[in-house]
């Protein structure tokens, strides 16, 4: 599972979103995401509706180094 730390546009909670599988298909330009990405607050968001926290980019940005290895 991977943790990713979001900030929800909606109510600016900031949280950890466990979003199963990430994947980075080469013909995309935003990863892809087994689970969807859920506010404790909001429920269900899109991507468009959360935003990356500093912390959120540097744990996908490692997701991404790892997964071409
Ligand atoms: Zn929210």
């Amino acid at each position: 599972m991977s943790e990713i730390n979001f900030k929800c546009k909606k109510c600016m909670m900031v949280f950890n979103c466990d979003l199963g599988k990430i994947s980075f298909p080469p013909d995309l330009e935003r990863p892809k995401f087994e689970k969807e990405i859920v506010c404790p607050k909001c429920g269900k968001l899109s991507i468009n509706q959360v935003e990356l926290t500093e912390l959120g980019q540097s744990q996908l940005t490692e997701i991404h180094l790892s997964s071409l290895k």
